[in-house]
């Protein structure tokens, strides 16, 4: 689960990591209202699930309230790479003196967390990886230990960060750590993480902590959260941009069911993530393309089968739908009966979709016999996954 950037910098704000106040708004009026509130200048920051939002447009310095009424004009509404821009973020602008990376995140072919920081920040991370590697620190950290200070301190300076700034940025890299392992993260990113200039004692504005001090701060965030680890963090459930989440799989998740829509024509349902996910590879190697992924787990009953079904047909592009069933725990003859149950509500809706049925496993003849008896308009039953993958291939394409 993708957070917009406001939203992982209040989980950055919750763990110790210096971010700018601010307010997160969907109109005009509001715009100029909290931007007055917040004290210019301000950063009008449209709120969207992808990156490169200042190249296109979508970061904007304002001086006065009319530069942040028209920025807040253009921004919102805007498109950003297929993301409609709904709701802004302003905050007062930081005066930046050098702009680092940091990000931890799971490196799952080391089964570690990985710790990640650079002094070449605010550039797309890809970009130093790959043309200049040497300024990037990989950091993988003991998950037991956690992230002591004494390494983000080695890491820091192994990084090159300004001396003046060493202890403020292992700061950061053990609350990004922290954030990323008490939240439940698979990925915290900053980039940029800043570094202000120093503030001038005789100037008037009066550092916050180390009067006069340079300081590490979060300029934006990429945070995402593990789905399944929802549950134990109540205060982060009202977090999913559901305004932007497309309304099949909204359903599918208000309903408990794992569904993921995919950009194919060909509808698919099977037991076991596993199955669903070498159901997906068997039919694009058969030449088609999934419209979804569909794991409608095990003891499927009659209304799961129907709701699962509706689900698929909700996508106005699946043109077949291919059910992969391996019988183990979920017995084939108590899928046949609910998916007989399900066509006969379904049925009378009267669609035209054609259904491959495979049906392999515990209990798999009767299932079979029971399908072939109920001999239901659309049905073709297959015996193996491949026979399986290029019938619905075939049936799609007529
Ligand atoms: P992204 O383009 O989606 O990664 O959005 P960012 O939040 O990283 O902003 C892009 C760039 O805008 C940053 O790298 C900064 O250079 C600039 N920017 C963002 N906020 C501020 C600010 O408060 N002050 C200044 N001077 N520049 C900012
Ligand atoms: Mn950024």
């Amino acid at each position: 689960m993708d957070l917009l950037e406001y939203q992982g910098k209040q989980l950055f704000a919750r763990h110790g990591l210096e971010v700018s106040a601010g307010k997160a708004v969907s109109t005009v009026e509001d715009a100029v209202e909290a931007a007055n509130e917040v004290g210019y200048p301000v950063v009008v920051k449209a709120q969207v699930l992808v990156g490169g939002r200042g190249k296109a447009g979508g970061v904007k310095l304002a001086a006065d309230e009319g530069e942040a009424r028209e920025h807040a004009q253009n921004i919102l509404g805007m498109d950003i790479r297929g993301h409609t821009v709904r709701t802004v973020w302003i905050e007062h602008a930081s005066d930046i003196a050098t702009e680092y990376y940091a990000s931890v995140l799971l490196d799952r072919s080391a089964k570690q967390p990985l710790v990640i920081f650079s002094v070449e920040g605010g550039v797309e991370i890809e970009q130093v990886a790959e043309q200049s590697p040497e300024k990037l620190v990989r950091h993988h950290v003991d998950a037991l230990r956690g992230l002591s200070r004494e390494e983000a301190v080695e890491i820091a300076t192994e990084g090159g960060a300004d001396s003046d700034v060493i202890e403020g940025v292992a700061d950061a890299l053990v609350a990004l750590y922290e954030v990323w392992l008490e939240e439940d993260a698979t990925l915290a990113e900053i980039n940029p993480l800043i570094v202000t200039p120093p503030t001038n004692p005789l100037g008037g504005s009066a550092a916050e902590g180390q009067a006069g001090g340079r300081r590490v701060k979060a300029l934006d965030a990429k945070v995402s959260l593990d789905g399944n680890a929802l549950y134990r963090h109540p205060e982060n459930q009202g977090l999913s941009d559901s305004e932007n989440e497309d309304p099949i799989e909204r359903r599918a998740k208000e309903q408990g069911v794992q569904y993921v829509k995919l950009d194919g024509d060909i509808g698919i349902l099977g037991n076991g993530a596993g199955l669903v996910m070498s159901t997906l590879d068997v039919v694009a190697q058969a030449g088609g393309a999934p419209a979804n992924f569909l794991d409608a787990g095990g003891g499927s009953d009659a209304a799961k089968i129907q709701q699962a079904v509706e689900l698929i047909l909700a996508n106005d592009a699946v043109k077949a739908v291919l059910f992969n069933i391996f019988g183990g725990i979920t017995r084939c003859d108590e899928v046949a009966r609910g998916l007989i149950a399900a066509f006969g509500e379904i049925g009378a809706g009267g669609h035209s979709i054609p259904f491959v049925v495979r049906l392999d496993g515990t209990n798999d003849v009767e299932g079979r016999r029971l399908l072939e008896e109920a001999a239901l308009p659309n049905v073709h039953a297959a015996r193996t996954m491949n026979e399986a993958a290029e019938k619905v291939v075939e049936l799609a394409a007529a």
